[in-house]
């Protein structure tokens, strides 16, 4: 299992002969550079070439004029330990996934645990736990923000100041423990709130048996931070509730692959039409019923883009700056000061798109060239996706 130590280096990185730029950031989605400078890790140019300080570089990628993105960020996963899940027996998931383009994890709660405690002792001291083992252990590379508690009925507001204060950021899907009324978990929500904690909450029809439906009268009330999988997990809402909590809400407007796909498309639309593109976020819900999914954020763009007729560059920015912002992440924009996550991508091999952008618009997924997280090349030409047209050359100094 490829696994780099999250503190290695990457020295001076320099990332040049770009054709296409997408930046992530919704407000301007392409930019016009075509080269970008990364100090142990972190960027620190923009610009073309001849601007940029080249010189003295450990490594010195040629990108052969196809495209960087800033890596994806999965907005919702169920990561359990290591790259293990125990929901469908998989073991090297999420590295799989890194192959897929996403550099970055936000776990929606470790759900899947078999056992997992549900007394408050128990899910404080799991949620500790998962948030430790993740931020020692990154598999491919891959950043898992995890440790999100399942919130159970006599939570006080003592045990999230506890919880935040031990390292705690996330709580986990609102609506999967005993806490389901409204009111209930809007007090909870709102200490979680208080003290730095961001909240999401399940949306739509049970999971799974035992699972329970959350309605758009919950969600709105409980007034969590995202509206995760506004499309359902697997069960939608009703199109016109889905709709009514994009205008009523203002929070977070999550999708997911695991969900229900027309109405994934009906949220995006609606989000447009209401003039905030920015709430738009995506995630795969994996691995859940429908399993480990390595292609299911670049399945996701595909699909917006495609019968959803959005620009794909608009789309990538619901895969990687909005979530970024929304989450507070120092990765998901290609500007000076971020993290170096990126992935190269080019337009498949035998697509009938003429370009990366048309591709997608045309509904296929692009091939993945190679993926960097914090500068370090993580992998070559993906071993998921169909083969990219060019792939990117790294020279070493
Ligand atoms: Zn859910």
């Amino acid at each position: 299992m490829a696994t780099a130590a999250p503190e290695a280096k990457s020295g001076k990185v320099v990332i040049k002969n770009i054709g296409l730029m997408l930046s992530g950031d919704i407000d301007k989605p392409i930019l016009d550079a075509d080269t970008i400078v990364v100090v142990d890790g972190i960027i620190t140019a923009v610009g073309k070439e001849k601007d940029c300080d080249t010189a003295y570089a450990n490594a010195v990628v040629d990108v052969r004029q196809t495209c960087v993105c800033p890596g994806l960020i999965d907005s919702h996963v169920h990561p359990v330990f290591g790259d293990w899940t125990p929901r469908q027996n998989q073991l090297g998931w999420i590295e799989s996934t890194m192959n897929g383009g996403v550099t970055t994890m936000i776990s929606a709660g470790e759900v899947h645990l078999p056992g997992r405690p549900k007394d408050i002792v128990g899910l404080k001291a799991l949620a500790i736990t998962a948030q430790r083992a993740f931020d020692n252990f990154r598999p491919g590379g891959v950043k898992v923000l995890a440790g999100a508690p399942i919130i159970e009925k006599g939570m006080t507001e003592n045990d999230f100041k506890e919880l935040a204060e031990s390292g705690v950021g996330l709580l986990g899907e609102v609506g999967l423990g005993s806490v389901k009324a409204g009111y209930e978990a809007q007090e909870m929500v709102a200490w979680a709130r208080k003290y730095g904690i961001q909240s999401t909450i399940h949306t739509g029809g049970p999971s799974i048996p035992g699972s329970g439906l959350i309605d758009k009268d919950v969600v709105l009330e409980a007034d969590a931070d995202v509206i995760g999988h506004i499309n359902g997990g697997h069960t939608s809402l009703p199109e016109a509730h889905v709709c009514e909590l994009c205008e009523k809400s203002s929070r977070a407007i999550e999708i997911v692959h695991n969900g229900n796909e027309k109405i994934a498309i009906a949220a995006a639309q609606a989000a447009l039409q209401l003039k905030c593109p920015h709430r738009i976020i995506l995630g795969t819900d994996g691995p859940a019923g429908s399993g480990v999914q390595p292609l299911g954020m670049l399945r996701m763009v595909a699909l917006l883009s495609s019968l959803g007729n959005i620009p794909a560059e608009l789309v990538f920015c619901f895969a990687t700056g909005n979530t970024a912002r929304i989450r507070k992440l120092n990765c998901g924009l290609i500007e000076v000061g971020r993290a170096a996550d990126f992935v190269f991508m080019d337009r498949a091999q035998h697509t009938a798109g003429r370009n990366l952008l048309e591709s997608v618009q045309l509904g296929d997924i692009p091939g993945v060239g190679m993926v960097m997280i914090d500068g370090i090349v993580r992998c070559g030409r993906s071993r998921n996706t169909p083969p990219a047209t060019e792939v990117p050359e790294v020279r070493w100094h």
